[in-house]
C-alpha cells in the first residue's frame, strides 16, 4: 500500500502504522496515527482549508466532534468571554459554569448527576468505576464484571481498551485489567450465558460506530434493558460518538425509549474543545463520595462554558430534530445515487451517522474523496462513514453525494 492508501485506511481505530505525514519529513511525534498527507489550518462551518489553500467539504467533523461545524459563533463567543475572565480553578472550589452545564445536561436527559472529565476514555473509565463501586460500596454485593459487545469501541486507557470488543487495540498491552466479558451483538443466548452473580453492568453503544456503523436492533436493546432490571445489573450506554444530536436525538438511547443507569459523552460535547462527561441516575450518586474519584482538569470554567454554549445551541436551535431531517435527506440521496452500484451493499445508520457498506476496502475511496475536496472516514476496512455537521445544508449534502457517486465504482 502507498503511504496515501495506508493513511486513507485509518480511522480512530486503525491509526497505527509507521508512515509519517507525506512520507518525507521526519517527525518528532510517535507514529500512533497514519496521517493523511494534508495539513488543515482553517475551518468555518462545513468547510476546511489546508496549508496550500485547498478547500474541503468536511463530512467527518474530526470524527463526530465538531457537530456544530467549525468555529460556531455562540460557542466561540462563550469561549472568548471565559478566556477573558478565568481559565482554571481547582475542583476544590465551586465552579458556576460546571454547575450550570451539569444542570443543562440533567434537565435535558434522564440522568441526575454529572461528572466532568477530559475525554471519552476517561468518561467510560468513570462509568466502569462508578458501576463497580455502586455494587461494592452501596449495595455491598461485591460485583465487578462488565459485559461488553464484540466490535465495540470504548477507548484507549487500560480499562477501556479492555472493555473494547476488538483484539487489535489490546495487542502488546497485557496484563489487562480483569473483569470484562464479551458477547456477540444481538446474541441473546450468549448474553444470558455471560451473566453471573459477579456481573455489575452491561455496556453498549446504541450504534456501534468504530465497529462499522451498526445500529443495535430495538428488540435487542429492550431485551438488555429488561435483563438489567430483572438481574440487578446497571445499563451503561456509551454515547461518546452517538450523543449530542448526532443520531437525530440529543442522546441515541432516546430512540429506544429507555433510560440507562449511566451514560457517557465526549466528542460532540465541546464542539472541538476537549471535554468528557459521565452521567448517572440518582441512585448511583452515593457511590462517588468526596475523594473517591477526580480529575484536575475535569469541568474547568473554560471547558464548561463551552459545554453550556454547545448544549444550549443544540437544544435551543432544535438541532437534534434537524439532524434527523437532513439525515433522512442524506440517506435518501445516497440510496438514489448509489442504487444499483455493484460496490455498495448496504447504507445504514441513524440521523447524521451513516455508513456506506462496500464489497471492498474503502481506502481508495477516501483518498479519492480528499483529492476531490471531500473528507470522509472509514469505520472498519469496508465502510465509508459520513459524519457531517448537524448544520449541514441540502446543497452541501448534494455536493458530497455527487462526489461519492462519482468515485464509488
Ligand atoms: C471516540 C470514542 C471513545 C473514546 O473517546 P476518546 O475521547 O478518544 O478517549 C469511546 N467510545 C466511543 C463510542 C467512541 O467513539
Amino acid at each position: 500500500m502507498s503511504d496515501l492508501n495506508k493513511a486513507a485506511a485509518s480511522s480512530v481505530l486503525d491509526g497505527a502504522s509507521n508512515s509519517a505525514a507525506g512520507g518525507s519529513n521526519a517527525s518528532s511525534l510517535f507514529p500512533t496515527y497514519a496521517r493523511y498527507p494534508i495539513a488543515l489550518v482553517k475551518g468555518e462551518g462545513s468547510y476546511l482549508w489546508d496549508d496550500k489553500g485547498n478547500k474541503y467539504l468536511d463530512f467527518m467533523c474530526g470524527l463526530a466532534v465538531t457537530n456544530l461545524g467549525h468555529s460556531p459563533k455562540k460557542v466561540k463567543e462563550a469561549l472568548v468571554k471565559q478566556l477573558d475572565e478565568l481559565w482554571h480553578v481547582s475542583n476544590l472550589f465551586h465552579i458556576p459554569n460546571q454547575e450550570a452545564a451539569a444542570k443543562l445536561l440533567t434537565d435535558n436527559s434522564s440522568a441526575d448527576a454529572v461528572f466532568f472529565c477530559n475525554s471519552g476514555a476517561e468518561a467510560n473509565e468513570a462509568a466502569i468505576k462508578l458501576a463497580r463501586r455502586y455494587h461494592q460500596k452501596v449495595l455491598g454485593n461485591g460485583r465487578s464484571e462488565i459485559i461488553t459487545f464484540e466490535q465495540s469501541f470504548h477507548g484507549r486507557t487500560l480499562a477501556t481498551l479492555t472493555a473494547t470488543g476488538q483484539e487489535k487495540v489490546k495487542e502488546g498491552f497485557g496484563p489487562l485489567p480483569e473483569g470484562f466479558r464479551y458477547v456477540p451483538l444481538h446474541d441473546k443466548a450468549a448474553l444470558e450465558a455471560a451473566i453471573s452473580d459477579n456481573t455489575a453492568a452491561i455496556m453498549i453503544e446504541m450504534v456501534q460506530a468504530e465497529g462499522g456503523v451498526i445500529p443495535v436492533d430495538p428488540a435487542f436493546v429492550h431485551y438488555i434493558n429488561k435483563l438489567c432490571k430483572e438481574r440487578g445489573l446497571l445499563l451503561i450506554v456509551d454515547e461518546i460518538q452517538t450523543g449530542m444530536g448526532r443520531t437525530g436525538k440529543l442522546f441515541s438511547f432516546e430512540h429506544y425509549g429507555i433510560e440507562p443507569d449511566i451514560f457517557t459523552l465526549a466528542k460532540g460535547l465541546g464542539s472541538g474543545f476537549p471535554v468528557g462527561a459521565m452521567l448517572a441516575k440518582a441512585e448511583l450518586i452515593p457511590a462517588f463520595t468526596a475523594g473517591s474519584h477526580g480529575s484536575t482538569f475535569g469541568g474547568t470554567p473554560i471547558a464548561t462554558a463551552v459545554v453550556k454554549a454547545t448544549v444550549e445551541t443544540i437544544v435551543g436551535d432544535r438541532l437534534s430534530e434537524r439532524a434527523a431531517e437532513v439525515g433522512e435527506y442524506l440517506h435518501k440521496q445516497l440510496q438514489e445515487k448509489l442504487a444499483g452500484n455493484s460496490v455498495v451493499t448496504t447504507i445504514r445508520g441513524k440521523g447524521l451517522m451513516i455508513g456506506i457498506v462496500c464489497t471492498k476496502p474503502v481506502a481508495d475511496i477516501i483518498a479519492e474523496g480528499q483529492k476531490r475536496g471531500l473528507l470522509v472516514v472509514s469505520a472498519g476496512p469496508n465502510v465509508v462513514r459520513l459524519l457531517p455537521s448537524l448544520l449541514v445544508t441540502h446543497a452541501e449534502i448534494d455536493q458530497a453525494v455527487n462526489i461519492l457517486a462519482s468515485i464509488i465504482v
